[in-house]
């Protein structure tokens, strides 16, 4: 775990102060950059000592065998992993005759610095060589969001107090070695040496090296160029290798004079141009960031992550360390859908390898929601991509003898590559969440256009894909049997009522788009039966209750099975999954995270705000949060049911989950969920903000330590801004003259909001909530305030 304080607070900064060598891997992780086309770990320049070296292009992918130990129908047999790429990033220095190496000589300072605001991070290090030799090394490195196939390193370094030779050597390496993975199920394969050499071609100052998978058969390019600065006579040669491309420039200098290098990297990759197009591709990226130099895009950054946080920042006044893990969560968050144009967000954005750099419901659910209202057409790209997979959904379908359309569970390419069905092909309710993320993004941004080219046919074959798996019992009844919703502890269950909820949901979704566009929905085979048949069965959708202790049940049974032994569970048994065998978890009433009080959030119309307080306070005192997917949304119904100070402490375990690694798996690449539903927490838990059925409300009340809250949404292209303090809030938009107007609901009232005229409104004094609810023995969060 990371220790408390690893990364100094700061508002805009995550800087670590000194080099901590078993922590390496959890900080290449936190370092990551990434624009969602490229990423990169933040690897040391000089590639040693290092936890996970790790270089990452959004779908390049192999395949691999997905074995069985029993076979059944319908199992997927071949999985997707994400490849670790030719690495740009290495730059080893050679002083005097030394190479420099933290782990030898005497390391005088070692300063990591990413900077939120300027998307760079900066290294500095002042370091002696065994025989003595001071330099002083400073580096900077940026993957750009508005050259999405660029990648720069700038390298400075100069000799303390006597002159000194240097030698920096620059490289491309493809099929690095990788250090051994532990045994646990969510990391990453191991793939041997999963790149063929197809072509390497040198230049004086760079190269381009070009590789294709086996399997899968992608093509990927890597090039690289070096522009150099240093006061009088240096040399600079480049040799190269199938595998390899290094560039090598020697100089000698003296105290005082600086060697300066600018590395332009540029990557492509495709799975059907030709080499020769793949090589021109590379070349012309390099082309364009030549142009700009090094100066030229990290002003392009800069202005880019000014418009950013323009339009996205939430100001949290009060907790400190909760504004720096916020921004933290903004940046990484943007970093993995910024540039992904139409292909998927991994779980892991692409900062590591963990669960094979799969996308999950957790794009759809937890990162697009912070993208709709703050960058939307990342948030649209998504979701053309998954409409490019349709076809194969429509195929997994078929083999499930269903229709419509059976989205994978987890994947890269779309076809689903879950080894454990359970959790995996009975996860069903991805459809649904993809269906929400559809209606969301339409009712948000008003983007017909996108509704008839991507969002209609989601919202139709999803529909039919619920029609087809549930069914009417003789009462008329509508019941979803056999499906594993968002607690993984509970799985193949009758009548989820998340998956209920969020299906009757995509039902009456996909009966409205019809109607909105009927001659496209008659393309689509829509006919006038088909969509009273989807009315009727959300309609009728079977919501299972237990009446004796009046909560709703997460599953037809859940109330009646027996209770999990929380007090006999030592703290080293949680995550339960990696100690406990499922078997056991599946017939007990404990809860991997947020399920039925994920369905309270999203479909809260459904709910009686009776009903919530007595099913959260039920249902926080199963859940042990063994997924990071959890706090965020526990912080949104603990403030709607009042509970403040836990929505602040959730909100903090959501927002400090990378930083301060408290999942112990931030090494693997960090949790992007997570960090996207730190936005979640404040604007929706603090905030009260909900859209149901086109409307805009907000419900702001604010914890005892923070006294002043404030976030931007854009709602069909108005911006409007929220600034809460602890007894009024302000509403104003931000753009749209005089002529746009605004209706929202405040705490129930409706109000018009004008560029010309804030609104201030009271906070309506609170209902006392009952006593806060208890986490299961061990599991409390985190206290953030005096309760
Ligand atoms: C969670 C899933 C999630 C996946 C990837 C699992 O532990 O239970 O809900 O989609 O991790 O983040």
């Amino acid at each position: 775990m990371i220790r408390e304080r690893a990364y100094p607070v700061d508002p805009w900064h995550i800087r670590e102060t000194r080099l901590d060598l078993d922590l390496m891997a959890q900080s290449e992780s936190v370092f990551a950059l990434s624009n969602g086309h490229i990423g990169i770990r933040g690897n040391l320049d000089e590639g040693e000592p290092h936890g996970l070296p790790g270089s990452y292009l959004n779908s390049f992918y192999e395949l691999r065998p997905l074995p069985h130990a029993e076979a059944g129908y319908g199992f997927p047999e071949s999985g997707q992993t994400m490849v670790n790429v030719t690495n740009a990033k290495l730059m080893r220095l050679l002083v005097n005759d030394e190479p420099f190496d933290v782990r030898y000589g005497e390391l005088r300072s070692h300063e990591r610095c990413l900077d939120l605001r300027a998307g760079l991070l900066e290294r500095c290090v002042e370091w002696v060589s065994p025989s003595g030799q001071g330099v002083r090394v400073r580096t900077v490195r940026l993957v750009s969001f508005t050259q999405r196939a660029v990648v720069a390193f700038l390298y400075e370094v100069e000799p303390l107090e006597t002159s000194a030779r240097l030698i920096l050597q620059s490289e491309l390496v493809a099929n690095e070695q990788l250090p051994p993975m532990s045994k646990d199920p969510r990391v990453a394969a191991v793939l041997d040496r999963p790149l063929l050499a197809e072509e390497m071609m040198e230049q004086p100052a760079g190269g381009i090296l070009i590789h294709r998978t086996k399997a899968s058969d992608l093509r990927m390019a890597a090039a690289m160029e070096h522009l150099v600065e240093t006061p009088g006579r240096h040399a600079i040669t480049t040799e190269g290798h199938p595998d390899w491309l290094r560039t090598t420039v020697a100089c000698r200098l003296e105290p005082g004079q600086k060697l300066r290098v600018v590395k332009l990297a540029a990557y492509g990759w495709s799975s059907m141009r030709s080499l020769p197009a793949l090589r021109d591709q590379v070349g012309a990226a390099l082309a364009s960031a030549r142009l700009d130099g090094w100066e030229g895009l990290v002003q392009q950054q800069q202005d880019y992550l000014d418009a950013f946080w323009d339009h996205s920042d939430v100001k949290v006044e009060g907790d400190p360390e909760v504004q720096q893990a916020v921004r933290f969560g903004l940046f990484h968050t943007l970093q993995a859908g910024a540039r992904a144009e139409k292909r998927p967000i991994g779980s892991k954005g692409l900062t590591g390898p963990g669960y094979d750099g799969h996308t999950f419901w957790d794009a759809e659910t937890f990162v697009l929601p912070a993208l709709t209202y703050t960058q939307p057409s990342a948030a649209a790209d998504v979701l053309r991509w998954r409409h490019s997979t349709l076809d194969l959904a429509r195929e997994r379908a078929q083999t499930l003898g269903l229709s419509g359309a059976a989205f994978p569970w987890r994947t890269i390419r779309g076809q689903e590559c879950s080894g454990y069905w359970p959790a995996g092909t009975a996860g069903f309710h991805i459809a649904a969440d993809i269906a929400d993320a559809v209606r969301r993004y339409v009712q948000a941004t008003g983007d017909f256009d996108f509704e008839r080219e991507v969002g209609l046919e989601l919202l139709v074959e999803t529909a039919r894909l619920w029609r087809s798996l549930g069914h009417h019992d003789r009462h008329g009844r509508f019941h979803i049997d056999g499906v594993t919703g968002p607690d993984e502890y509970t799985a193949v269950v009758n009548d989820n009522i998340y998956t209920n909820l969020m299906a009757q949901q995509n039902l009456m979704a996909a009966v409205d788009a019809c109607q909105r566009h009927p001659d496209l929905a008659r393309g689509f085979g829509v006919n006038d039966e088909e969509a009273a048949s989807w009315r009727d069965a959300a309609a009728a959708v079977h919501i299972p209750y237990d009446k004796e202790l009046g909560v709703h049940q997460q599953c037809e049974g859940f109330t009646r099975l027996q209770e999990w032994d929380f007090e006999g569970t030592p703290p080293e048994g949680y995550p339960l999954l990696l100690n406990f065998p499922y078997f056991d978890l599946y017939r007990k009433q404990v809860v991997k995270q947020a399920d039925l009080v994920m369905a309270m959030y999203i479909r809260g119309d459904a709910f009686t705000p009776e009903e919530k307080a007595r099913n959260f306070a039920y249902y926080d005192a199963r859940t042990v949060r063994d997924s990071s997917l959890s706090a965020c949304i526990q912080a949104v119904m603990a403030a709607e049911t009042g509970h403040l100070e836990l929505a602040h402490d959730y909100l903090g375990e959501a927002a400090l989950m990378d930083l301060h690694d408290l999942h112990r798996n931030a090494r693997d690449g960090v949790h992007v969920a997570s960090l996207a539903g730190s936005w979640i927490a404040l604007v929706a838990g603090l905030g009260g903000m909900r859209d149901f059925n086109g409307q805009l409300s907000f419900a702001p009340r604010l914890p005892s330590r923070i006294n002043n809250l404030e976030f931007s949404l854009l709602w069909r292209g108005l911006r409007l801004r929220v600034n809460v303090t602890s007894d009024e809030v302000t509403y104003s938009l931000r753009n749209g003259g005089g002529q746009a107007r605004l209706t929202l609901v405040h705490h129930g009232k409706e109000l018009e909001v004008t560029q010309v005229r804030p609104v201030t409104m009271p906070i309506p004094a609170a209902v006392p909530p009952g006593p806060a609810p208890a986490q299961p023995h061990g599991r409390a969060p985190v206290r953030r305030a005096v309760h």
